[in-house]
């Protein structure tokens, strides 16, 4: 491999010549050799690879590609104030790029809001050449942790995501009640132990020193590691897949605790120790965990087990947001449910007559319901209303689509849930927010006037907020089109499931038609999307690579619009986001081209009409079955239009002709 990609150096002189499928289907099977060494617990085999995936030239180029083209804070400058890199300075990084120098450039510190608070959390933004080092970095070591990571642990990993968390949490406490410690660690990445983190990952000295300095540097700067559902934090590459190794062994350290207890069910005969294992769940998200059991004596005890464990690593749990609660009843002061990732999860009693039966065949007198929580749709709103407030006097189209996308997100996000008050709720409330916002546009105009003008009627509905083309998006709608008839009897959890990842499973175990067919139904996933990847069996026509989930995709325009292309189905195609702008590049020649032509088109219509209008003039009359022009005759026509005299003649002619052998 080594020797391969020397030879290529020599070849290589042009970023577009890169080959990306070979590129990609090396760095696989390099990745997949990790996976599978790590599961056989060969160390030795394991450093031998990642050393091969650091030097190699594809590995490095892909980094490259993902931090300069990929990445969304790929506009984000770092402390050199470069934010976006031509092919050819890509390429040149390529060739230079050397992971392990042991040395970092300090980072830039920015400063976003927190989502729903008027404090600012701080992210460190490493510089472009220390992202892409960062990113290949993590694509030499993920591999190695995804063969060890407990299938309890949901964030920042590949393929998994926040909703196979609640998912988790859905069957955990499905035909259950039970007390939960709902958890959180206190600045989690600011103060874990360096030292036991280092210790842990147990890697070869280059690697070890190189992000110890990254560490470093990070931690100067405050960076806070925050699960955010927009995504992976824009700061380290590498700091999520850090913090997870760190929380590694949390599950198991609770899963081998819990076979050491005496634990009775309600008939009084001892567990056995599968059922023991089965009676506790752990669920993590980053640094956000909830464990479950029904016996408050177990909760407690494990909540001291685990501050214990932290404490290990240098963390504590933070007093204010961590708590006890029952799913169902009040507990010690605290009100039943919890929330997690932005879902209220609780049991609500139900009548007799609404009893449901567990799959044992017992009667369970309670209902599960998992919705947005409180916060979150009330922060949702508010987003959306300042939007409205501050869009006074913009035109109603760019409203429009300012307020689409965040309505469609958001409510894709929820859609498996209980959401339907809660998303009709909304609408109205928008209502009642975009009538002040015509009151305010118009404040002597009737409703007559204004009722006419901004919401129109379409298909039965009479009040959609529209321009005529243009039209807001509505939460109930997306949840409407999510309903299917798989209605779960007893939990209400109406609306098509989503299925959560199998057990331990991994994108490096190569199981592609398992993990392609997953992409598809992702909740966060738009229709229109989940569609064309249906139609492209999960291909990006542009490379003909499957897509994998931490790929980027956009919607392109097989022919461009501005070359003449529809919006229908057809003329859509989805593609990487790195292919979509090669796509492009090449649509602009296409453009062009097509511009080029109907300009061509423009002088050839023409001259055909002129000729049309020209006949259409002309009257004919058949001389011995030919067709002769009565104006052929003519004279003064003849110095006029050079073209007629040509056709008239050899007209004549034939005729003429004809008549003399006839
Ligand atoms: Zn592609």
């Amino acid at each position: 491999m080594s020797k391969s990609s020397h030879d290529r150096k020599s070849k290589i002189e042009y970023w577009q010549e890169i080959p990306w499928k070979r590129a990609e289907k090396v760095l696989f099977s390099l990745q997949r050799r990790i996976y599978q060494a790590s599961q056989r617990s060969d160390v030795k085999a394991i450093r031998r690879l990642q050393k091969l995936l650091l030097r190699s030239f594809f590995a490095k180029a892909i980094a490259v590609r993902r931090v300069t083209q990929d990445n969304q804070g790929k506009k984000t400058a770092g402390i050199d104030g470069i934010k976006s890199l031509t092919p050819k300075q890509r390429l040149e990084l390529v060739y230079s790029l050397n992971p392990l120098t042991g040395k970092a450039k300090s980072v830039r510190r920015v400063w976003i809001p927190k989502p729903g608070k008027d404090e600012k959390r701080p992210l460190g933004i490493p510089t472009m050449e220390d992202r892409a080092r960062q990113c290949l970095v993590k694509l030499a070591l993920e591999p190695e942790w995804e063969a060890r990571f407990e299938p309890n642990s949901y964030g920042f990993r590949p393929g998994r995501s926040c909703h196979d968390a609640i998912e988790a949490i859905f069957n955990a406490l499905r035909c259950k009640t039970a007390y939960v410690l709902d958890a959180d660690i206190a600045k989690c990445f600011d103060r874990i132990n360096h030292k036991v983190l280092l210790e842990k990952l147990n890697t070869f000295p280059a690697m070890r020193r190189q992000i110890k300095t990254w560490l470093k540097s990070e931690i100067k700067d405050g960076k806070e590691l925050f699960p955010s559902k927009e995504g992976t934090p824009q700061g380290g590459v590498i700091s999520p897949l850090l913090a997870n190794i760190a929380l590694h062994g949390l599950e198991t350290m609770i899963e081998n605790w819990i076979m050491t207890k005496k634990i009775k069910d309600l008939s009084g005969t001892t567990l056995s120790k599968s059922n023991k294992k089965k009676s506790i769940s752990i669920i993590r998200y980053a640094d956000d965990f909830i464990i479950i059991h029904k016996d408050l004596d177990i909760i407690r005890e494990a909540t001291e087990n685990t501050k214990a464990w932290l404490s290990q690593l240098g963390l504590e749990l933070k007093p204010e947001k961590t708590r006890v609660c029952h799913t169902l009843k009040m507990h010690d002061k605290e009100k039943p449910g919890f929330n997690f990732l932005g879902f209220n999860i609780r049991q609500y009693k139900t009548g007799k007559h609404h009893a449901n039966k567990t799959p044992k065949g017992d009667r369970k007198l309670y209902t599960l319901h998992i919705k947005p929580s409180k916060e979150s749709y009330l922060r949702h709103y508010r987003d959306i209303s300042q939007i409205i407030e501050r869009y006074i006097s913009a035109k109603q189209r760019n409203l429009i689509n300012k307020l689409n996308p965040i309505i469609r997100g958001w409510s894709n996000y929820y859609k498996y849930s209980v959401c339907s008050k809660i998303f009709q709720k909304i609408d109205s409330l928008i209502f009642w927010k975009l009538k002040k916002w015509a009151d305010k546009r118009h404040p002597k105009k009737n409703w007559k006037y204004k009722k006419p003008k901004y919401w129109k009627t379409i298909g039965g509905d009479n009040w959609v907020f529209s321009d005529g083309k243009y039209r807001l998006h509505k939460h109930k709608k997306n949840y409407d089109e999510s309903q299917t008839k798989t209605r779960k009897k007893g939990n209400k959890r109406q609306g098509e499931k989503f299925i959560k990842v199998k057990n331990t499973y991994s994108p490096y175990n190569g199981d592609t038609v398992y993990w392609s067919s997953r992409l598809g139904k992702h909740p966060d996933m738009p229709t229109s999307k989940a569609k064309l990847l249906k139609w492209q069996k999960g291909k990006c026509p542009h490379c003909g690579l499957n897509f994998k989930h931490e790929d980027v995709m956009e919607i392109d325009h097989i022919t461009p619009r501005k070359a003449g292309g529809g919006s229908s189905y057809k003329n859509l195609q989805l593609l990487h986001r790195h292919c979509h702008d090669e796509k492009t590049r090449e649509d602009l020649k296409l453009i062009a081209e097509y511009q080029n032509r109907k300009e061509l088109e423009k002088q050839h219509n023409k001259s055909i009409k002129w000729f049309n209008d020209l006949f259409s003039q002309e009257k004919w009359k058949w001389i011995n079955d030919t067709p002769v022009l009565i104006s052929a005759c003519d004279k003064s026509h003849v110095s006029e239009e050079p073209y007629e005299v040509k056709v008239s003649r050899t007209v004549l002619k034939t005729s003429g002709s004809g008549d003399r052998f006839a």
